[in-house]
Formats: C-alpha cells, structure tokens, sequence
C-alpha cells in the first residue's frame, strides 16, 4: 500500500490515452469535472477497482474517495451487486416490457423513503430533475421554478441558469444554447436565504411552481442547510401552493437509509434520485405524492419516457445495493465515524500548521475549504485559496489519494475505508499540507 509516499507518479499511459482522446472527445473527457482542468494537470485513465482502491492504467493504485461521484457507497465491486448483476445478464440485457424487478425496486424505494407514494424510474439524476419540475408545472399549470445559487440539478436547461441581480429580475442562461425563453422562468436565490425566497414568491404570485434543492449541497463542496432552513422552506411551499422537491440524487440513501429527508424530519413533495439507486449503474428516479405522480403518462397527461427505463441488468445492481442499506443500517453509523475521523483528522492537521480552514460535514459527505471563513453558500464558498487547493489536491494524488478535482466538489465515503485507510489517509494529509503551503 503506497500510499504514504509515492511522489513519482508514471501516469505515461494516462498521458497517451489523454492525448488520444482529446482528438476524439470533447475536452478528452465525457463529463467536465473530469479533466483536471481546476487542478491542474492530466485525468487519470482508470482500469479497475475493488473495494476503497482504484487501479490506473499505469498500474498506480489509489485509496478513493470519489467512488464514481458518490454511487459507491460499498466501496468499488461489492459482492453482493456483482452476483445480482452475473444472474440478470443471461436473461437478456433489455426488453423494453415491464419486469418484476422493477415493480421490486419500486417497492423497495417507497418502503425507505416514506414521503414517496408513487415512483418512475430513469436512467440518469438529469432526467430525474427535468422530469420532476415538468411534472410540478403540469400539476400546478405554473410555469417558473425557484433554485439556489451553487445547487447542481443536472445539466437540463432549466437549470444552467445563473442569477438576476434581485427576485424582480429574470434569471440569464448560465451555458450558451439555453434560451432567454427558458432562462425567464428559472428564479434563483442564495441558498439558506428564506428571505429571499419569500421576497421571489411575493414577487412571482401564482407563478412559482417547484422550489428544488439540494437538502445537503454537494456541488459547491459540502453545505449542509440551515437551521429551520428546510422546514422554513416547507412552511412557504405549502402556504403558497407551491410543489417542494428535494434533489436526493446524491443525498438519498447515503445520509440516511430514507436519505436528507429523514436526517432532517422534513417531507417533501417530491423527491429526485440517482447514484446509489443504480449501484454504479446507470438508474435515476423522481416519484413524490399520489396525487403529483398520477400526473405522468400514461396515467395523466405529462409527458415522460425511456427505451431503456427500468432496463433489467441496471435494476439488478441498484436493487441489490439497496436491499443491502435496507437490511444493514449499521452502514450508516459506520460511515458516519469513518467520515467523523477523516474531516476531524483533516481539520486537526490543517490547524496544527496554523491553517483555521473550514470542513464542513454531513454523515458520509464532506470537504475541506481552504478559507478560514465559514462555508454557507456560494458566495462564502468562493473566499477559498484555489491556488493552494491545487497543490494540495497534486500533492494528495501523487500520494496515491484520489480526491474531487475542485474545491468545489464534495468527497464521498465509502463503507471500504477501515481505521487503516483512515490512518494512511491522515498521514497523506500531514504531509500534502505541508508541501501545499511550503
Ligand atoms: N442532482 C444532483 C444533486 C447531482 O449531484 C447530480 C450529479 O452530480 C445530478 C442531479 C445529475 O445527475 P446525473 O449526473 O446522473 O445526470
């Protein structure tokens, strides 16, 4: 295990098929976040990995703490969900018919997190997010949504909207190729304002047909909700008729067996999910109320759809992983003190050198800021030393710890990292620190 020192990286056939790909691919990559472009430096080509360690196409082995962004809350290859998956293949890879499985997996969804009565599943949490907010305007015939500022919902159009000066503005598309058309109806808001989104609600009356947010965010590094954030959010969705959807894609099944929403006792509307649903697959899903869902063809009237929806080997994987959190809430007091050691551990190290960063912590989710200011939003989240977070981030790598690729990234635990990798961990640390700030 390598871990502690491993300065000299041979990333030469990392850096060949990088140079290839570039040709080929968009950026070399086939999602942004991907090419190391805020770090510094090449992406590293993977060829295999088991339990909390990656193997790279060089042969380098690293101790993992994206797990594919979050899906792998078992570590990489779980038993488990590789024989679900060995028993689903000769049956045939899809049938575009319905299967038992899925009725299953529906069943199973709705059984752990209560406020879903009804659910369809998707292939990705973009679809889920687009499908939803499709399905409040359907429901409520009101055409804009609310969002927060720093929250990801996936890359549909509605959502690459950057904020107006003040609630009374129109919100301005955040990406070329999303239209003024689309970007009027998005409003969005610092998150963890209540004020300012009861000042959009009373701005837009009648207009606001979901207010969706990550109930923990993940996507500007680790920014857990408020005080009376959510629930106060709760309060204004019911008294102005407007549907409440929690983005779980990344919350759900990992802060808890019923995701956010059972941390914080709060009921949404409506909720979305993605990445551990799929087991590594895959899987997205939006469900919510009976009478909310009952909007969605062929049922009602709103239109959604998938060739590959439901698709039996990606139902294999994700039914085993969360029959396994179903049965095994012990994952989650034991991801929870893994998690506790390693940002404690980490914040320890940073103010032994005299550095007061920030790590924010949310069960399994957590990063360290590298600004001594507290991290509440966007904005707060923006006063960290990049620079220096780049450093420290190549220092981590060469060490053979695979963090986030941007300060603005959450890292996720898996159940794979025993007191061992946490120690292998905090020694790394120590040390890339050191060289980050030297
Ligand atoms: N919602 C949240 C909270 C996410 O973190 C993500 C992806 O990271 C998405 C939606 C989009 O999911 P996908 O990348 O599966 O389309």
């Amino acid at each position: 295990q390598q871990a502690s020192s491993a300065p000299d990286l041979n990333l030469s056939t990392s850096d060949q098929l990088f140079t290839r790909a570039k040709d080929l691919i968009p950026g070399g990559v086939n999602s942004p976040v991907r090419a190391f472009r805020a770090v510094g430096g090449h992406p590293v080509f993977m060829q295999s990995a088991q339990g909390a360690w990656l193997t790279d196409v060089d042969g380098n082995r690293y101790l993992d703490f994206i797990n594919s962004w979050g899906p792998m809350i078992l570590g990489h290859a779980p038993q488990i969900v590789l024989d679900a998956v060995a028993q689903a293949l000769p049956s045939s890879l899809s049938f575009g018919a319905p299967t038992r499985r899925e009725v299953d997996m529906a069943e199973l969804i709705i059984e752990m997190v209560p406020s879903i009565e009804k659910v369809r599943l998707v292939n990705s949490g973009t679809e889920a997010t687009m499908s939803a907010i499709r399905v409040a305007r359907g429901y409520t015939g009101r055409p804009k949504i609310l969002k927060f500022e720093g929250c990801y919902h996936g890359h549909g159009d509605s959502f690459l909207i950057a904020a107006g000066s003040g609630a009374l503005t129109l919100g301005t598309p955040d990406s070329p190729g999303v239209t003024e058309g689309v970007a009027k109806d998005t409003l969005t808001v610092p998150y963890n304002d209540l004020a300012a989104v009861a000042a959009a609600i009373e701005a837009n009356p009648e207009q606001i047909a979901a207010i969706i947010l990550e109930p923990v965010v993940g996507n500007i590094g680790l920014v857990p909700p408020a005080e009376g954030f959510l629930q106060g959010l709760r309060e204004l969705c019911t008294r102005h008729g407007i549907v409440y959807i929690f983005d779980e894609v990344m919350t759900g099944f990992r802060l808890a067996r019923g995701g956010a929403q059972e941390l914080y006792g709060i009921e949404p509307d409506m909720t979305t999910l993605g990445k551990i649903i799929g087991g590594g697959m895959p899987v997205g899903a939006y469900g919510g109320k009976k009478e909310i869902m009952d909007q969605v063809a062929p049922a009602g009237k709103v239109y959604q759809a998938g060739t590959l929806s439901g698709n039996p080997i990606a139902t294999a994987a994700g039914l085993a992983q969360l029959r396994y959190l179903n049965e095994h809430p012990e994952v989650y007091q034991q991801l929870e003190r893994t998690s506790a050691l390693l940002a404690d551990g980490t914040r320890q190290i940073a103010a032994e050198l005299g550095l007061n960063y920030t790590v924010n912590r949310v069960g399994s989710m957590w990063n360290v800021f590298f600004t001594t200011q507290p991290v509440t939003d966007l904005a707060s989240a923006k006063t960290s030393d990049l620079e220096a977070f780049g450093r420290y981030f190549r220092a981590m790598l060469h060490r053979g710890i695979y963090l986030a690729p941007s300060q603005f990234e959450a890292l996720f635990v898996s159940t794979a990292v025993t007191d061992d990798l946490v120690d292998l961990y905090l020694s790394a640390c120590r040390a890339a620190m050191r060289e980050a700030h030297g």
